[in-house]
């Protein structure tokens, strides 16, 4: 007695001769393996059609899918594990990659710097903003605020920040921050996006100062620069309270260096010391980095920032060693007329004219 064969899918009885297929344990006449299976297009096995994931072209059995393919984290577009590039380690389809690529940089990217506005000195402020996504299309939208006509902005991803990015402009004379660029619009958008600055753990705002603008010479530069670390050292209190850190974030993110008599001797320290993450980091060659101030989106605050810089590197370059020691918080202070630096300053409590005496305790 022959043993009657029967197709498992439609039910049909086979004839001796007839062909047939395996799909796993089952039998499989012709027709059905042609209208209900097919090949998984990685290992090849036969499956049926309803048992495959297909989508985006893919025909793929249960365990490639499991084992071999994810999906692109911005279009979730189903990609075999050789056809995934990686960004910042998060795997994404080439096209999203490419967006990707455009518009949020590599932490290391750095382009060719495009100069704004008049005079010698130029700001160049990174601005660190979190909790509204590490999102492309967000980036594009705070580019186009930023970028419609000029090339001021580019924007960099940063490993400190969970959810975020880095907004970085070209160097930017003081006027042509506060006047020229758009940092109301580009702040208005973050915020509108859901960002968050200030009110993060992770944020900071850090300012470059080009090293040319301090002196002609290296060693003259060198002068200046020493005064801006003794300035930053000698009122630290006053400018821990203006960078709206925590005492441990800034140690974290920008430590003081530690006070010295002589501003000399600290630009001697600060140079034998490795690493970025001080208040007035020297190692850029062409800058120097203010890294103190925790981030902010408001308006008024990021530009007293940069007014401070700027009145800092003012007294560090005009005064002698000596004047700046005798220099006090309130005296630096009551030469300030900017209405926005004021304005901060009094919300900060840092805004002191008359000098008070305070008599000793007994
Ligand atoms: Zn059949
Ligand atoms: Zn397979
Ligand atoms: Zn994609």
């Amino acid at each position: 007695m022959e043993e009657v064969r029967i197709c498992d899918c439609c039910g049909a009885v086979l004839e001796e001769d007839e062909e047939y297929s395996w799909v796993g344990d089952d039998i499989v006449c012709d027709d059905c393996r042609r209208d209900e299976c097919g090949c998984c297009e990685n290992c090849d096995e036969l499956i049926y059609d309803s048992e495959a994931i297909m989508e985006d072209g893919h025909f793929v059995c249960r365990s490639c899918y499991e084992n071999e393919y994810c999906r692109c984290a911005d279009c979730e577009r189903l990609l075999h594990q050789d056809d995934v590039y990686t960004y910042d380690d998060i795997d994404y389809c080439y096209d999203c990659y490419e967006d990707k690529a455009k518009t949020i940089h590599e932490y290391s990217y750095k382009p060719v710097p495009i100069f704004y506005g008049k005079g010698k000195q130029f700001f160049g402020v990174e601005l660190e903003v979190d909790e509204g996504g590490h999102d492309t299309d967000n980036a594009i939208e705070i580019m186009e605020e930023a970028n419609f006509n000029n090339e001021h902005i580019y924007i960099k991803t940063d490993g400190s920040l969970d959810c975020g990015f880095e907004i970085v402009t070209h160097p930017m004379s003081l006027e042509y921050h506060l006047h020229n660029f758009y940092w109301e619009d580009v702040l208005h958008k973050a915020v509108q996006l859901g960002y968050l600055s200030h009110q993060t753990s992770t944020c900071g705002l850090h300012v470059h100062v080009n090293r040319s603008s301090l002196g002609r010479t290296e060693s003259q530069q060198d002068d200046v620069i020493s005064r801006i670390l003794y300035f930053v050292e000698q009122n630290w209190n006053e400018m821990l309270r203006f960078s709206r850190r925590t005492q441990s974030n800034i140690n974290r993110w920008a430590a003081r260096m530690g006070y010295e008599h002589h501003p000399k001797d600290l630009l001697k320290k600060a140079k034998g010391i490795y690493g970025r993450y001080y208040a007035v980091n020297i190692c850029p060659h062409q800058t120097i980095e203010f890294r103190l101030f925790r981030g902010t989106l408001k308006l008024n605050t990021l530009y007293a920032t940069l007014q401070i810089v700027n009145r800092i590197c003012d007294v560090a370059m005009n005064l002698t060693d000596d004047e700046l020691k005798k220099l006090s918080w309130s005296e630096f202070v009551s030469q300030i007329s900017e209405p926005e630096l004021i304005q901060y300053l009094k919300e900060r409590r840092l805004y002191i004219n008359e000098p008070i005496t305070i008599e000793e305790e007994m």
